[in-house]
């Protein structure tokens, strides 16, 4: 290895060690994430880990912000702030993808997949961490009535506004760091509105919901006041981090369609 690339891989390292340090990532979120990390770099260079790194740095931050208040909602999010692989995979799997993809073979239409599963990850994060603080108490886009703050498969205002912000900085970002069309900073922005989309309507009819026979608590967690709580609603198999993966890997099949179409 030359001694740039000795860099870049230390570099990339050094990033996962101190998601550790700064409880950001777990263990094996740290390990998911440097081999994401990697795949990305080896794919698409220094600017391609700049574009994960602001996702990833501005998802961090957020989760952070206000952690006080957020707590009081744990009851309803299956984990904690401190990203695990699994999560680590439900984000950033479809960019690591894309990475080897196009190491493999150079190709336009990766840098669309790889783009809008960032974008559609960043709205996501951003409209979770932020429309959790909204006053207002989201609306389900299933029942159409309001449910409490956390809960898969609702949408606020304030976090709808949140996700355009997010996915408009992954669109503008990918445009000043790689030669694309302008056309296709609208491409990757809405590629990432139409996966927080598919996520919140896959949160809603898809996702596993559960009560806990103890306190009659509706959540997340397949574990509640120390026993195994009752599925109410979804499929077993679909968690959060499921319906994250699914709505950014579709969300940027979708974007390769349009691009091969047009
Ligand atoms: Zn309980």
């Amino acid at each position: 290895m030359e001694t740039d690339q000795l860099l870049a891989v230390a570099f990339i390292a050094l990033i996962a060690a101190a998601s550790v340090y700064f409880k950001l990532l777990k263990t094996s979120g740290a390990f998911a994430a440097f081999v994401t990390g990697l795949l990305v770099w080896i794919g698409f260079g220094i600017n391609g880990l700049l574009l994960m790194g602001i996702f990833f740095l501005t998802s961090s931050l957020l989760s952070r912000y206000k952690r006080k208040k957020k707590e009081e909602l744990g009851e309803i999010h299956e984990k904690g702030s401190a990203r695990d692989w699994v999560q680590v995979a439900a984000n950033g799997g479809t960019g690591a993808i894309a990475g080897l993809a196009n190491f493999i073979e150079p190709n336009f239409i990766w840098l669309i997949m790889f783009a809008i599963a960032l974008a559609s990850a960043n709205a996501d994060t951003w409209a979770s961490e932020l429309g959790v603080l909204s006053k207002k108490q989201p609306m389900s886009v299933k029942a159409f009535k309001r449910v409490p703050r956390g809960t898969s498969g609702a949408v606020s205002g304030f976090g709808t506004l949140a996700s355009v912000a997010a996915s408009l900085l992954i669109a503008t970002s990918a445009y000043s760091l790689f030669e694309i069309e302008p056309a296709w900073v609208f491409g990757i922005f809405f590629g990432g509105m139409a996966g927080t989309a598919l996520d919140t309507l896959m949160g809603a009819y898809f996702q596993a919901g559960f009560k806990c026979a103890e306190c009659g608590l509706h959540t997340e967690k397949t574990v509640h006041c120390a026993k195994i709580t009752e599925k109410v609603s979804g499929y077993a198999v679909i968690n959060n981090d499921a319906v994250n993966f699914l709505s950014c890997f579709t969300a940027a099949i979708l974007g390769m369609i349009v691009y091969m179409v047009l």
